[in-house]
């Protein structure tokens, strides 16, 4: 086995304490992998979710990150889309079936073969866990690897595997657009992105954020308008008044009195995993002949098409850039909602070590 697969990493190793300086095991390339150096990891609300036990009891060690960012520094011997040198990265999924309707479609989110395999808390085909980008290096088969355009910097780009491609994706499968009157509902990673992208895309956005402490933010990134739930007056003053509303809240949220800030046929997306389910209330729902549906991340055409859009469109996610010390603090911040949007970890000193 190579030197080189034995790297740094931040791991969980039970749901209540610190993430943790280890070391883990990469594989060796294999004929088809790419392995990159990684330079910057983007930290996700999932992830806290993931290593809290808030899914579910997770396959500790976990170690998180599925916005990641960084330089190739070898390629199989049958690797052809990626060369030494070259800026990549690789979102929520390392590999899916490659088989089924939805794999063959470019859709490996909604794999029906087994389900994609998870960047990280997964267990790979060589049958050994998967870890994530918290650490100094992966190695990845090339067919789920993104190509990170010059344009944008590593750093800013990390967050655009999860965040970007999570709003993306929906924003068009819905044909946001100009005439479209989108809400957005919380202003974290996944919220900044919306707001970024739905004005980029012509929509006319509204953020719906618990308080007006982030309005002047806000209203920079594109918003047109900006209301705080805490308030009740919101919901009456903006009721019947979107198309569509994209929510990356993660925590449980008073379903009814959203639904009801939707026009005729609107459209509620849930972006946002809270630990607890939905609860609809049908008046709400069939009132307006409104709908509640969901999307999950996107596929590997569509990621590479949004980070594509993002070097084209100049839209890039506000970030905090912090060591790999600060991420246990990081987390405490996320869940606090004292995030400006996106916090990065500079990994630096997990390749050097
Ligand atoms: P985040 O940065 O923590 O943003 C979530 C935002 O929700 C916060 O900034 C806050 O916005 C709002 N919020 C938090 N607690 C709240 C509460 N108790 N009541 C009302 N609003 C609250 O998290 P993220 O990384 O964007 O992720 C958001 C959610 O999406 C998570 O549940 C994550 O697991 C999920 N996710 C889903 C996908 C997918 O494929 N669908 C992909 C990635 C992440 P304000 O302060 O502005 O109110
Ligand atoms: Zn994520
Ligand atoms: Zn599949």
């Amino acid at each position: 086995m190579s030197p080189a697969n034995t790297v740094a990493a931040y791991a969980a190793t039970d749901p209540t304490g610190p993430l943790t300086k280890t070391t883990i095991e990469r594989r060796d390339v294999g004929p088809h992998d790419v392995r990159f150096d990684i330079h910057f990891a983007g930290i996700c609300h999932s992830d806290i979710h993931t290593v809290r036990a808030e899914w579910g009891q997770p396959s500790y060690p976990v170690v998180p990150g599925h916005e990641i960012a960084g330089i190739v520094t070898e390629i199989g011997s049958d690797v052809t889309r990626f060369k030494v040198g070259d800026h990549v990265g690789v979102g929520c999924f390392v590999d899916s079936c490659r088989e089924c309707k939805n794999c063959r479609a470019g859709l490996e989110q909604y794999c029906t073969g087994g389900g994609m395999t998870g960047t990280y808390n997964a267990v790979g085909r060589d049958g050994k866990p998967t870890y994530g980008g918290y650490s100094g290096s992966i190695v990845v088969d090339e067919n789920y690897v993104l190509r990170i355009p010059e344009a944008l910097g590593l750093d800013a780009a990390a967050p655009l595997l999860c965040a970007g491609i999570t709003t993306y994706s929906p924003l068009r499968h819905w044909k946001v657009g100009p005439g479209t009157r989108l809400g957005v509902v919380g202003l974290g990673g996944l919220g900044h992105m919306a707001v970024k992208l739905g004005a980029a895309m012509g929509a006319e956005v509204t953020v719906l954020s618990q308080s007006l402490k982030k309005m002047e933010d806000g209203l920079r990134l594109g918003a047109s308008h900006y209301y705080a739930t805490a308030d009740r007056a919101t919901f009456r003053e903006l009721r019947n008044s979107f198309d569509v509303i994209l929510n990356t809240v993660s925590a449980d949220l008073d379903l009814g009195r959203f639904l009801g800030m939707l026009d005729l046929d609107g459209v509620f997306v849930e972006l946002g995993l809270p630990e607890n389910p939905l609860v609809v209330p049908s008046f709400a729902l069939l009132g307006m002949r409104r709908s509640i549906t969901g999307s999950a991340i996107g596929g590997i055409p569509e990621t590479q098409e949004m980070l594509d859009y993002c070097a084209e469109h100049h839209v890039a996610p506000e970030i905090e850039v912090i060591e790999p010390d600060y991420i246990n603090e990081a987390y405490e911040r996320v869940i606090a909602s004292d995030v400006r949007y996106r916090f990065v970890i500079d990994t630096e000193s997990l390749r050097e070590a």
